[in-house]
């Protein structure tokens, strides 16, 4: 059965998605662009360019089997849909935010009937519900931080990445709702149907995910080192050591290793007198 996979179709998640979606290996062809879905060459899935938005109401009515999106649009939607994968990009967190000329420096201090501009309505509604507050909701579909200054709104609650652009509308953050990041998300209805499926994409995605985060390293090192090289390539069970041809005193040692310690790594072989260090990105890593 074709399965159908929601991906958003402009924003902050789209190009990421993308491109996490391509190093898994779908071949989602060129010129992307304008197109509402695409049918991916090499597999039996339809990729549907859809708002980020929009996806979690898309899978829990059975239109896509899953979908990439903030944990933030999930939670706004209030249905309850399962998250298989985080995604470690998008990150933000939704805040609530005050002007700083408030003189308020925590959300308690928010009085009954104050007005919150937000494309957050649920979450905001819920939360300050959960506060035993009593505020009004008043719902934008963007550019929530302008609205304290217009008079719309008393407050806001909003997405915050970098924090500059409240810093820009000269805004406060004074509680967190909830945190966010870009995740593959779908229904146990969908999963049910298309549990292979699914678990392939996502055994995919999350090998390319652990393969960004390694280096291979290959290096020949003189073979009365190889205690201390196994100490310093521990590698996925110990590194590979292959004999050199016509080298007797020198043999060729393999290994993956965390990309943050590659700079370390390659000090530590060329300490033990190591020659032709070779570093390669790894494109997946399947454990
Ligand atoms: P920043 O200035 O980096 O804090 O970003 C804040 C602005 O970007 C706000 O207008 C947010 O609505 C938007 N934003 C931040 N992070 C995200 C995200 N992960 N997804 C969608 N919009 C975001």
């Amino acid at each position: 059965m074709t399965l159908r996979l929601g991906v958003p179709n402009k924003g902050r998640l789209n190009e990421r998605t993308i491109e996490l979606l391509r190093k898994s290996g779908l071949d989602l062809g060129e010129d992307i662009g304008r197109k509402l879905y695409v049918r991916v060459r090499n597999q039996d899935i339809e990729v549907m360019f859809v708002r980020a938005q929009d996806i979690p109401e898309f899978i829990a009515a059975g239109a896509i089997d899953m979908g990439i999106t903030g944990l933030d649009e999930l939670a706004e939607s209030g249905h309850q849909l399962i998250n298989a994968l985080n995604l470690e990009f998008g990150y933000c967190h939704l805040s609530v935010a005050v002007p700083e000329e408030s003189g308020i420096t925590d959300v308690s201090q928010i009085k009954d009937g104050s007005r919150i501009a937000t494309s957050f309505p649920n979450l905001t509604r819920r939360y300050f519900e959960s506060m035993g507050k009593d505020v009004g909701v008043i719902v934008v579909t963007g550019a929530a931080e302008i609205m304290p200054y217009l008079g719309v709104s008393d407050y806001i609650v909003d997405l915050v990445s970098t924090g500059s652009t409240l810093r820009m509308n000269r805004l406060r953050e004074v509680g967190t709702i909830v945190e966010s990041q870009a995740a593959v998300i779908t229904s146990q209805a969908a999963y049910d149907g298309n549990r292979e499926q699914i678990d392939e994409i996502v055994d995919s995605i999350r090998s390319v995910l652990v393969a960004e985060d390694k280096k291979y390293i290959m290096a020949d090192v003189p073979r009365d080192r190889l205690p201390e090289v196994e100490a310093i390539l521990p590698g996925i069970g110990g590194p590979t050591v292959l004999d050199i041809s016509g080298n007797a005193s020198f043999v060729a040692v393999h290994a993956v290793v965390d990309s943050d310690k590659i700079f370390h790594t390659i000090t530590e072989l060329k300490r033990i007198g190591a020659k032709g260090i070779l570093t390669m990105p790894i494109e997946r890593l399947v454990e």
